[in-house]
């Protein structure tokens, strides 16, 4: 890096944590460029939930995404059996209330859409696959399919579950499946008894729904099914949703039928064993490259967002510029307690929600409607509220760089 000249950080992958780390990062006055392997920018269909502590993340460097007008925000939370009966009316819009932000649901382009245009001017560079990298005393060099090559101070894989910066550094590792399919949908929709804002998760055995308002007369939901890798569910047949959701509640019924084949997908859901360091000199990971998790807590895509802030952050602290390195091995040790905590916590609850046989059922709605709201109140307020920088200031002490320290 020549003197006086702005930082210049390649990100890999134009998902959510790179584009999130794009805006970040300029905004701190580093110099961006993304590479992308898609040739289009389109995020792929459905919708998520982008929790207040995202937005709260965002607003520390000054960005607003606007998610309200885009989306809906969450209005109202309740868990039901699968016929549609209340088990818990969650406390999770007051705790929305009390840390000041709304959390919003959204499809995945009108989130892409926002993040985009607090890009900037930073350039994002399409069907560009990164094969590898090589880093050396004065910055890293990534390598293309095609061929081509880009030069950096630091580079940021961003690159999502499957990502080849983590790859590199880490080697080939087994990735753990959740036991069950997830399938999601998104369509117009009306119902009688669906008020603005809610979010409706219905349980019953090895199976669950939720049925999400993202506003604009349009709803997201998504299906779980306990089931190997490979068997028929997996192609996400209408016919084999409708099959597995009868007798459910009308409005789960009625929200299937109304959702043409196209816009049904079926995805894994898996995670990965928490990865202890997930950085090397100037390389680090954001997001699903780093910390991949299951989807239960809905906080995967907000993590990564808060991966993007407090990089940036951490990055415009004034040593880091002298040691890079340090600067970004201190941004991991930032993130890792917090990340590793959504990473198992997901896992818990998934294992719990998803219970399969009818004692097994029992159970779990009845320790649910135990729980007091207090309780749930306070995990919500965990999860929700952004931690900022834990130690901000403080730094991580150099260490001889070794593979072995992943661990
Ligand atoms: C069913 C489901 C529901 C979810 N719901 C929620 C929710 O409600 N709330 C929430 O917070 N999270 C949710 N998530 C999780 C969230 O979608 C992910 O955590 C988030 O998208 C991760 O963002 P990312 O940028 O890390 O990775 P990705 O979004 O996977 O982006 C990675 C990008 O890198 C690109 N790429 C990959 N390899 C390369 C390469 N070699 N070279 C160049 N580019 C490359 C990819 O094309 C992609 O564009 C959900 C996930 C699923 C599956």
């Amino acid at each position: 890096m020549a003197p006086g000249c702005p930082v210049k950080a390649l990100v890999i992958g134009a998902g959510i944590g790179g584009l999130t780390c794009a805006a970040a990062l300029r905004r701190v006055g580093v110099d961006v460029e993304v590479y992308e392997r898609a040739t289009e920018l389109r995020a792929a269909g459905s919708a998520l939930a982008v929790m207040s502590n995202a937005a709260t993340a965002l607003a520390t460097l000054g960005i607003d995404l606007g998610l309200d007008k885009r989306g809906q925000a969450i209005e109202s939370y309740t868990v039901r059996d699968f016929r549609g009966r209340l088990i818990k009316d969650l406390p999770f819009k007051e705790v929305c209330d009390t840390v000041g932000a709304p959390s919003v649901c959204l499809s995945r382009p009108d989130l892409q859409e926002a993040l985009l245009e607090e890009t900037g001017d930073s350039p994002v560079r399409l069907g560009a696959t990164a094969t590898g990298f090589e880093s050396d005393g004065a910055g890293v060099t990534v390598r293309f399919a095609d061929g081509r090559c880009a030069r950096g101070d630091l580079l940021v894989g961003a690159d999502g579950f499957d990502s080849v910066v983590r790859r590199h550094l880490v080697g080939p590792e087994a990735s753990r499946d959740s036991g069950y399919v997830c399938w999601l949908g998104m369509v117009p929709f009306r119902y009688p008894h669906l008020t603005p804002g809610s979010v409706r998760h219905y349980w019953g055995s090895g199976q669950r729904f939720g049925l999400i308002d993202i506003g604009h007369g349009r709803y997201y939901w998504w299906g779980t099914k306990s089931t190997t890798a490979g068997s028929p569910d997996w192609d996400g047949a209408k016919d084999t949703i409708t099959k597995a959701y009868t007798g459910w509640a009308d409005e789960v019924q009625a929200v299937i039928e109304a959702t043409p084949q196209e816009a049904i997908r079926a995805v894994a859901s898996r995670d990965r064993p928490f990865l202890q360091r997930w950085g090397e000199g100037p390389v680090t990971l954001v997001g699903d490259a780093a910390h991949p998790m299951l989807t239960t807590l809905a906080q995967a895509a907000a993590m990564a967002m808060e991966d993007a802030v407090v990089l940036a952050h951490t990055l415009a602290e004034p040593a880091a510029r002298d040691d890079l390195a340090l600067a970004l091995r201190t941004y991991e040790e930032r993130r890792r307690k917090r990340t590793r905590a959504m990473v198992t916590e997901s896992r818990v609850l998934s294992d719990f929600e998803q219970a399969t046989g009818p004692v097994w059922g029992l159970i779990r709605d009845t320790c649910f409607r135990l729980v007091p709201r207090h309780v749930l109140a306070r995990r919500f307020a965990r999860a929700l509220t952004f931690p900022g920088s834990p130690d901000a200031g403080r730094r991580v002490k150099r260490r001889p760089s070794s593979l072995a320290r992943l661990w």
